[in-house]
């Protein structure tokens, strides 16, 4: 095995935290995932996993305290009563079992949640209505109220305590998310007895439950405070100006400040607005106040950067949530000097779309993701190749790639042929431009990692037909040629193709993303909903152009409301000048225009422009495979028994989707049919 850098070392000290002590700085901070109550052994074995790699702490998603902060549909963790306890221990067995600390984060929701199986009225520090989501408005709580919530936090934090959790959270962070935060937003307390006013009452429900809970656990378990300490709202909102007197307020009254930024928008700010360490200039205040070890976030996933935040009086401890999930081994990657191998978080927030569509979360780079228990994957681990047959894989895109690794860390022979010059398929073509260039990542891990595995050969500029294919003596050839954006306007609005009188006018996606660029004013057509189209129009706006971007749908780039891009996109297109046009369908293209209806009345307008780009519904590029599959009577002579189309080119989704398509074809290769669509249920324990 491979000696850790000595550069590395300081990562590797232990924190001592109240009366923990935990072994080393890399804490994996309270995140979400989409599991929770309703899928709690995969929930627990992810963050068994996650121990198991090294991270020296490993939080609990929020937990809810009470049946008045109700957070249904989503599927979070509730310590509601001692009926909750065995999920609970089930999740602090296996951090346990690899000597981390668990840490639980107790959470009331106040007035963001409507309580929909519980039927409790929805509290508040004022008589304010939920988000328009929801259509709830909550109650002013009354002394009694305030009373009632201090104690469920007490008996909550009893409750984790029995149970064996080390770290015991208060949490005021992520705008409107947890009541003591409401309780310190000045737009949100309009009260005017002690908890309202000035800055000291705001802060007096958090202070009074952060004491509660200290005399309750104080002397077993370390009791953290997540804190936000600045809403990026301006005068707006709570800015570093009053939560530096808040710090002050509280210094040493928590072992650990977990600070962030608020809202999740920010926290977990999508890479195409910002890096790693984003959050540095507005947190690193907090060190200078409190005795207390500090943990904060930043999308860390380089050892060099982490060492820099320690060094520098930043932060104690590395505090991760997406790079523990797309990396679960990070910590001991760099402790066992193959930082080179880290898979690194691409910031495309696919994992949180899992926790607001509440099903368990997948990640983009890791295609392990929620899969530990449900299919036995485990992240740094794979089990032996089921024969000594080779495999073929054709295409080397994100399903293409993910295929070649896992079959090669399985020892397979593997040969990966690539039409283009550079591999990455779709990934290659989509970080070229500047607002995706960390996805990059995607194709760079796997590309290194073959590089470095001895049965490996991987070609570039080697498109291959099926006449080649035959020739080649590979017993299993995988399909992974990838799909293709319409020209046709065909997508999720219309589901059938439009009239265009000048074909000359329309440029597929992919001619943008290879470099070409339309003269004049271009019009995007987003009949997707998703990122590109938004992405091709900052593009486009930024080098000068003229955009206008056109959906049917009510909202551009709807999806990303789930990848928490959503309001960051809207900013950015309009300072780029982007006009955008919503809830018109494209009925015609003209030559020099556009003609438009309104998705409601019909009533028909009309829109200059030179160049259309329709960003709708992809094709599969399955030509090769069903070339294959009718010389299937071909195959026994020339060695092959199986071609299997993979990723896009077996349905064209997600990059997600077509990394896990790639990592399972592999796992499953030389298994029969029942073995490989096996997956274990949750029946029996989860439930509300
Ligand atoms: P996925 O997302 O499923 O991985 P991509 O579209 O990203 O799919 O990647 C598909 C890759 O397959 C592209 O890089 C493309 O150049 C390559 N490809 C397509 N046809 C062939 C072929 N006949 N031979 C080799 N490579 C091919
Ligand atoms: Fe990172 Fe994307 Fe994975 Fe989330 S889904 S952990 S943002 S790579």
């Amino acid at each position: 095995m491979q000696k850790r850098n000595p550069q590395y070392d300081i990562l590797f000290e232990p924190v001592q935290i109240g009366p923990k002590t935990a072994k080393n700085r890399f804490y994996q901070v309270p995140h979400c995932n989409g599991m929770g109550h309703r899928f709690p052994r995969a929930m627990a074995e992810m963050r068994g996993v996650k121990a198991e790699g090294g991270w020296a702490v490993v939080c609990t998603e929020e937990c809810s305290i009470h049946p008045s902060s109700d957070l249904s549909p989503a599927t979070l963790m509730r310590i509601w009563d001692d009926s909750d306890l065995p999920v609970h221990e089930l999740m602090i067995d296996k951090i346990h079992a690899h000597d981390a600390l668990a840490g639980i984060q107790l959470v009331h929701n106040g007035f963001e949640v409507a309580n929909y199986v519980s039927r409790q009225r929805t509290l508040g520090p004022s008589n304010i209505p939920t988000e328009a989501f929801h259509h709830v408005q909550a109650r002013a709580m009354d002394k009694g109220d305030i009373r009632d919530c201090r104690q469920w936090h007490v008996d909550a934090a009893k409750r984790a305590r029995r149970v064996g959790y080390d770290i015991v959270y208060a949490y005021a962070a992520h705008g409107t998310m947890t009541l003591p935060f409401q309780f310190l937003q000045k737009r949100y307390n309009q009260r005017s007895d002690e908890y309202g006013g000035s800055l000291e009452n705001r802060v007096r429900f958090i202070r009074e439950i952060l004491e509660d809970i200290k005399d309750a656990v104080g002397g077993d378990c370390a009791v953290a405070f997540r804190f936000a300490v600045d809403e990026l709202l301006g005068k707006a909102g709570l800015e570093v100006a009053e939560a530096e007197d808040i710090v002050g307020l509280l210094a040493d009254l928590p072992d650990l400040w977990d600070v962030n930024v608020s809202d999740w928008k920010n926290d977990s700010l999508p890479s195409r607005f910002g890096g790693e360490g984003a959050q540095e200039e507005y947190i690193n205040f907090v060190k200078k106040i409190t005795e207390k070890p500090v943990v904060g976030v930043g999308c860390f996933t380089s050892p060099d950067t982490m060492v820099g935040q320690i060094r520098r009086g930043v932060l104690d401890l590395i505090g991760a949530a997406r790079p523990s999930i797309a990396d679960p081994f990070l910590p001991n990657k760099i402790d066992q000097g193959r930082e080179d191998e880290i898979r690194e978080c691409i910031g495309c927030n696919m994992c949180v779309s899992g926790d607001y569509l509440a099903y368990p979360m997948r990640c983009t780079q890791n295609p392990t993701m929620g899969e530990e228990w449900r299919r036995g994957w485990h992240p740094d681990r794979i089990e032996k190749a089921g024969s000594n047959d080779g495999v073929l894989v054709v295409g080397a895109g994100p399903a293409g790639l993910e295929a070649s690794l896992a079959l090669c860390k399985r020892g397979y022979d593997v040969i990966l042929s690539e039409g283009r010059e550079e591999y990455g398929g779709r990934v290659l073509l989509e970080s070229a431009l500047g607002p995706l260039g960390e996805w990059r990542r995607v194709s760079d891990h796997r590309i290194y990692m073959l590089s470095q595995s001895a049965n490996a050969q991987t070609y570039v500029e080697s498109r291959l037909g099926a006449d080649d294919i035959l020739s080649m003596g590979c017993a299993h050839v995988a399909i992974a040629t990838g799909a293709s954006w319409r020209r046709d306007f065909t997508g999720f609005y219309h589901s059938y193709p439009i009239p265009v009188a000048d074909q000359s006018m329309v440029i597929s996606p992919e001619e943008i993303l290879s470099g070409s660029r339309p003269a004049g004013k271009v019009l995007i057509y987003d009949n997707d909903g998703y990122y590109l189209a938004s992405v091709l129009a900052e593009q486009l706006a930024g080098e000068g152009s003229e955009v206008v971007l056109v959906t049917p749908a009510a909202d551009i780039a709807k999806w990303t409301e789930f990848t928490l891009e959503h309001a960051h996109i809207q900013v950015r297109l309009r300072e780029l000048g982007v006009r955008i046009v919503c809830q018109q369908e494209m009925i015609a293209v003209e030559s020099g225009r556009v003609r438009l209806g309104c998705i409601y009345m019909g009533t028909e307008s009309s829109i200059d422009a030179d160049a259309v780009i329709p960003v709708t519904a992809r094709d599969p590029d399955e030509v090769l495979y069903n070339a294959l599959l009718d010389r299937e009577d071909e195959w026994k002579d020339a060695g092959i028994k199986t071609v299997t189309a993979i990723g896009d080119c077996h349905a064209p989704a997600t990059i997600a989707i077509a990394v896990h398509s790639g990592h399972e074809y592999a796992r499953n290769l030389d298994k029969s049919a029942e073995e490989a669509s096996f997956f274990r249920r949750e029946v029996g324990f989860g439930g509300e």
